[in-house]
């Protein structure tokens, strides 16, 4: 028995070990290349971003998950360079969906997505993902220190860079607390942050990354509202003159958006600017209203 009992023993623990490695591997696929099933085409090149910013382009887009379930019903929109888009719709009408494909974790079954005119499909993901800093709904940090977490923004950054983007998300003053500081292991086996210290995190990678184009998804929907206001500011400043999709979960943040897209089920059921839409007085009149009075009450 104790024969027996020592090397089972050893199995777990190396079973845990290789399934934490997996946990950790997988989540790394869930940040950098999703599930693998994109690969770059032959001869791909890598994107080349002019210097006057990049237009983002759907055309027609068809997109599903599951063949059996179509997510993305014909969607076409343009953000021109340097401009900001925003989406808003309920949850489950496919506007994370529009994040996913334009990082490519996925290709779509029809239509085109183009930035700066070159077919994403076309070009290298690694060149894809190195022009986009992507805020997304739910971020996943690697098992690493607070620093390496913001910097793998911009790999080589310096400890003087890395806090100032932490400031900028009002995230400094949190990790200057902790005993390590900014060498505090974050994630699993280290310090457990919470949704929204997490989602300040990704903001100060993104403002750090400080990319051509950035696509923000409810990036301050985790956080209180003395935060969200003061972060929101920081978001526009570095949006300014970049290329913007802002998927929006309050409708105060996309008031100024060169255009706003009303999503519902896979397609986009209005569009225009906020007044253009107000005047409108269908669902985005009608959203407004409704958060307008929330936030009185
Ligand atoms: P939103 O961001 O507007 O809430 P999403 O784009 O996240 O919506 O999701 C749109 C639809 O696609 C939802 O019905 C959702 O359940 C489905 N979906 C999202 N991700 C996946 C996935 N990985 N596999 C299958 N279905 C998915
Ligand atoms: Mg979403």
């Amino acid at each position: 028995m104790i024969q027996l009992y020592i090397p089972l023993n050893f199995l777990g623990v190396m079973y845990r070990e290789i399934k934490q490695s997996l946990t950790d591997l997988d989540k790394m696929f869930t940040l950098m290349d999703r599930e693998r099933e994109v690969a770059d085409a032959s001869g791909a090149s890598a994107l080349v971003v002019p210097r006057e910013g990049a237009a983002l382009r759907f055309e027609a887009v068809h997109f599903a998950y599951d063949p059996a379930r179509p997510i993305l019903k014909g969607i076409s929109f343009e953000v021109p360079a340097g401009k900001t888009v925003a989406v808003v719709g309920p949850s489950g009408s496919g506007k994370s969906t529009l994040a996913r494909l334009l990082f490519r974790f996925y290709d779509i079954q029809q239509g085109h997505i183009t930035i700066a005119g070159q077919e994403l499909r076309r070009v290298t993901q690694a060149s894809v993902r190195q022009s986009i800093g992507i805020v997304p709904q739910d971020t996943v940090l690697f098992n690493d220190t607070v620093e390496y977490n913001i910097a793998y923004g911009r790999p080589g950054a310096s400890r003087a860079e890395v806090e100032e983007a932490a400031r900028a998300a009002r995230i400094h003053d949190f990790i200057a607390a902790t005993p390590k500081g900014y060498d505090t292991m974050v994630g699993e086996r280290g310090l457990k942050l919470s949704g929204g210290e997490k989602q300040r995190v990704a903001i100060a990678r993104t403002l750090l990354k400080n990319p051509p184009i950035l696509i923000f998804d409810e990036a301050t929907s985790a956080l209180d509202s003395a935060n969200e206001r003061a972060i929101q500011t920081e978001l526009s400043n570095v949006a300014q003159n970049k290329t913007t999709l802002v998927i929006a979960h309050r409708l105060s943040t996309v008031v100024d958006a060169h255009e706003i897209l009303v999503m519902e089920a896979g397609q986009i059921i209005e569009r225009g600017t906020h007044t253009q839409l107000l005047a409108a007085n269908g669902r985005y009149a009608n959203m407004w209203a409704l958060q307008q009075s929330g936030e009185a009450a």
